[in-house]
């Protein structure tokens, strides 16, 4: 937790993002995305999985685990892309 939220770097940012919009904050108006494309098209993947879990679970809210899911889901593609650079 150290200052600007738009001078946040990636990983930081990646490791609010998931509780932020569990929250039901509106992530897309987010400091970190203006300046950082990576993140935008994190968040794009991430709206892709989300609404293919709406789908899914039309009747019901995405659960907190569902989230959890996720963002371990997301935390295991960097470390296979960081293996195999
Ligand atoms: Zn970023």
């Amino acid at each position: 937790m150290n200052g600007d939220p738009g001078t946040m770097s990636c990983a930081e940012f990646q490791a609010q993002m998931a509780d932020r919009i569990g929250s039901g904050e509106d992530i897309a108006a987010h400091p970190h995305l203006k300046n950082c494309a990576n993140c935008r098209a994190l968040l794009a993947d991430l709206k892709t999985i989300a609404d293919a879990a709406r789908q899914l679970f039309p009747a019901v809210e995405p659960p907190d685990q569902l989230w959890e899911n996720i963002e371990l889901a997301i935390q295991r593609e960097d470390e296979s892309a960081s293996k195999t650079r």
